[in-house]
């Protein structure tokens, strides 16, 4: 049975579910799940990323950590962690490098790998096996007690969050449903009055993700009791604000994501503040949320190309291709963000003023 026939008879059974449901169960569902059973990164796959688009991106990210490393007094162990690590190529070309220049953060680091896919854990398995990864299921299984320095690029994206929506009768939440010959379909639930929702233009359309916000949260805590640091790279939002962003991609195609349930990548935009806030509500601190180009900038990624692009003429004009879509405006340059968490008093490299 399809992903989208087991949901329909779910749903004919106990009724609509929501938004955030959805999403899970078609990102995660041991079965039929995007990420479980069949997750495609890459030109020839569904999406791309920034660490697929350049291995510079990755190179910039290796150079970051033993600069946080620096920051945090060198300490003999501590976790470097990636959630989310996809295939690997972040992480992979971060390293690179590592063990010649900067040996005594390699020798200090734990490195883990917060990964929920099995397809996905095994790419990372091949491609890090030089630096003995271990794994774990979510961040509450990295062992604590040590400083943590963490990355994580594309994650936040893939946490689900609920959709409420501004109706003529006030708000309500969007739910997946069964239209009268059982195909689902989006519909409205009303909500319960008084929720405190603010007032705001028929047709606005406000994502919360609960998914996001408990990250926060954890990543906040974790930095708060054993010191440390994490960035998160995504596309998002830097301010509170009202949009659908729910969004399938099949073959680096926006597709339905009722008709594709299981089949596309799903992802909502970050919602940066209110990670932010919590992750502060935590006991941490926040860095401001700064567009991904000034980030890459500020950690020497012009540079890097000029380099890459001097040592190797002839890949020069590929290196400038990749740069502008790392950096342009109308690349990823700003619709993707950083915001680096963080224990008090360090200051994070990329996030000075
Ligand atoms: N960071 C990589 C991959 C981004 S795709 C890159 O930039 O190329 C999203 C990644 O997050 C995949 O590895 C996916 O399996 C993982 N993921 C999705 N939900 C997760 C969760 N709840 N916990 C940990 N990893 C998750």
């Amino acid at each position: 049975m399809s992903l989208k026939a087991r949901l329909a008879r779910q749903i004919a059974a106990s009724g609509p579910i929501t938004v955030a449901e959805f999403m899970g169960v078609c990102l995660h569902d041991p079965e039929h799940g995007y990420y479980a059973t069949r997750p495609a990164l890459g030109a020839d796959g569904d999406f791309i990323t920034a660490p697929l688009v350049s291995q510079m991106f990755g190179e910039v990210l290796g150079l970051w950590a033993v600069e946080c490393w620096t920051r945090l007094g060198a300490p003999e162990r501590f976790s470097l962690i990636e959630m989310g690590p996809g295939d690997g190529t972040l992480m992979s070309d971060a390293l690179r490098a590592l063990p010649r220049i900067a040996p005594g953060f390699m020798a200090a680091a734990d490195l883990w790998l917060v990964e929920t896919s099995a397809p996905l854990r095994a790419l990372q398995a091949a491609r890090l096996a030089d630096h003995a990864p271990r794994w774990a299921g979510s961040l509450a299984e990295v062992t604590g007690g040590v400083p943590m320095i963490l990355i994580a690029n594309e994650l936040l994206d893939c946490l689900p969050a609920r959709q409420f929506v501004v109706t003529a009768r006030g708000w309500t939440e969007r739910r997946v449903g069964l239209d009268k010959d059982g195909n689902l379909v989006f519909g409205l639930a009303a909500l319960p009055a008084g929720l405190g929702f603010p007032a705001a233009p028929e047709g606005s359309v406000l994502e919360v993700s609960a998914a996001q916000g408990a990250l926060g949260a954890e990543v906040g805590a974790r930095v708060a009791a054993d010191a440390g640091c994490a960035v998160f790279v995504d596309y998002g939002r830097d301010e509170s604000g009202f949009g659908d962003t729910l969004q399938a991609l099949l073959h680096h195609r926006k597709v339905d994501a009722l008709a594709t349930a299981g089949e596309a990548d799903l992802t909502v935009h970050a919602d940066f503040p209110a990670f932010a806030w919590a992750a502060q509500g935590a006991g941490a601190q926040a860095s401001p949320i700064i567009p991904q180009s000034t980030f890459l900038a500020r950690l020497g990624i012009v540079e890097r190309a000029e380099a890459l692009a001097g040592a190797r003429p002839d890949h020069a004009p590929v290196i400038e291709r990749q740069l502008h879509r790392l950096l342009a405006p109308d690349q990823m340059g700003t619709l993707f963000k950083a915001v680096a968490i963080h224990s008090s008093g360090l200051l994070v490299p990329g996030f000075e003023d």
